[in-house]
C-alpha cells in the first residue's frame, strides 16, 4: 500500500470508530400497551411516545387492544423483542396466553412502567396485582390488601375495610422524595410542585413496594383522604424492575393535557423508564425541573 492510502485507510478507521461510539447505546425498545381505558387513551399513548422518542433514548411500537366488549381471543402479544413494557391499559382480560407471556417477560426480569389508571386493571388476577403492588376501583376492597400510606416517617399497611381508589378534584401539589438516593430521583429536588393533576388516594394491594420515591400529601380540602398518599416507587416482585408512576391524568388533547405536560411528569417517566429496562439512569438533571413553589411545563413533550 502506498502512504496516502495507509494514511486514509486508517483516517477511515477513526471515523467509524467515532461514529460506532456515537450510536453505540441502542435505543431502549419500548412496548406500550394500550386500546383500552376509562382515561382518554386516545391521548395519553401519544404523549408518552413523545416523550419517550423525544429523548432519543426509547423507540416506541404500540400494542393496541380490540375495542371493550369485543373479542379479545386473537389479542396475543409477543414480549419477547422488548427492553421494555408500558402500561396504559384498563379494560377487559386478556387471552390467557397473553397472561402467560407477560408474566414469563416479567419473571424473566423485564422492565415495566404501570402508568396511572393502568393500575385499576385486571382486579381478579393475583400476579398483575402483585406487580403493581398498590391498585385501586374496579371494586377492590380489603380483599385486595391493606391501605398502605406514608405516617410518622414509615409505610404503614392499615387493614381498615373500605373501598380501594379514590382521588378528590385536580389541583397542583407538592411531590415529597422519601428515597433520595435510588437512581431514578438522585439528583432532584426533594420537593417539587407537580402540575394540576389528579391525586390517587386510598390505594390497596398486597403492598410490596420497593422503593418508595415520592408521596404527596392529600389533603381533605380538596376531597383526598387526609393522609400522605405514595404515587411513585419501584416495585418488589422477584427478579423484575418495575416503576410504577400514579401520575399523568390525560387531557382531552394532546395540545391540552396539563398533567403530562409537567416537566417533572416527564422527567420521571423518563428516568423510571430508563431504570427498569436498563438498571441504570444516564440522563443528567434538567435545567426546568420543578421547584417546591413553581410548576414547570413542557408543552412539547420535550426538554427546551
Ligand atoms: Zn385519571
Amino acid at each position: 500500500m502506498k502512504k496516502h492510502t495507509v494514511c486514509k485507510f486508517f483516517f477511515l478507521l477513526t471515523v467509524l470508530f467515532a461514529a460506532g461510539n456515537l450510536f453505540s447505546q441502542k435505543p431502549i425498545k419500548t412496548l406500550l400497551i394500550t386500546g383500552q381505558n376509562n382515561h382518554n387513551w386516545q391521548v395519553s399513548h401519544l404523549v408518552i411516545q413523545q416523550i419517550l422518542e423525544n429523548s432519543d433514548l426509547f423507540t416506541v411500537t404500540f400494542s393496541v387492544s380490540p375495542e371493550k366488549g369485543s373479542d379479545m381471543s386473537n389479542f396475543i402479544v409477543d414480549f419477547t423483542p422488548y427492553d421494555l413494557v408500558v402500561l396504559d391499559y384498563n379494560g377487559d382480560a386478556w387471552p390467557e396466553e397473553t397472561n402467560r407471556r407477560f408474566l414469563e417477560y416479567i419473571n424473566n426480569g423485564g422492565g415495566l412502567v404501570i402508568y396511572h389508571a393502568a393500575d385499576n386493571a385486571f382486579v381478579n388476577w393475583k400476579e398483575f396485582n402483585e406487580i403493581c403492588a398498590l391498585g385501586g376501583w374496579e371494586g377492590r376492597n380489603e380483599k385486595a390488601g391493606p391501605y398502605v400510606y406514608w405516617q410518622d416517617g414509615r409505610l404503614v399497611k392499615d387493614h381498615t375495610p373500605g373501598v380501594g381508589g379514590s382521588h378528590g378534584r385536580q389541583h397542583e401539589y407538592v411531590m415529597n422524595s422519601r428515597e433520595a438516593n435510588h437512581p431514578v430521583i438522585q439528583g432532584l429536588p426533594l420537593k417539587w410542585r407537580h402540575a394540576t393533576d389528579e391525586l390517587y388516594d386510598r390505594m390497596r394491594g398486597p403492598g410490596n413496594i420497593g422503593s418508595l420515591l415520592y408521596t404527596a400529601y392529600s389533603d381533605k380540602e380538596t376531597g383526598g383522604s387526609g393522609r400522605e398518599e405514595p404515587l411513585v416507587f419501584t416495585v418488589d416482585y422477584g427478579k423484575a424492575r418495575i416503576f410504577h408512576l400514579m401520575l399523568g391524568h390525560a387531557g382531552p388533547t394532546v395540545e391540552d393535557c396539563l398533567a403530562m405536560q409537567c416537566t417533572g411528569f416527564q422527567v420521571l417517566l423518563l428516568r423510571g423508564a430508563e431504570w427498569a429496562a436498563t438498571g441504570k439512569v444516564t440522563q443528567a438533571i434538567p435545567h426546568d425541573f420543578p421547584t417546591e413553589t413553581t410548576v414547570s411545563l413542557r408543552k412539547l413533550y420535550k426538554m427546551p
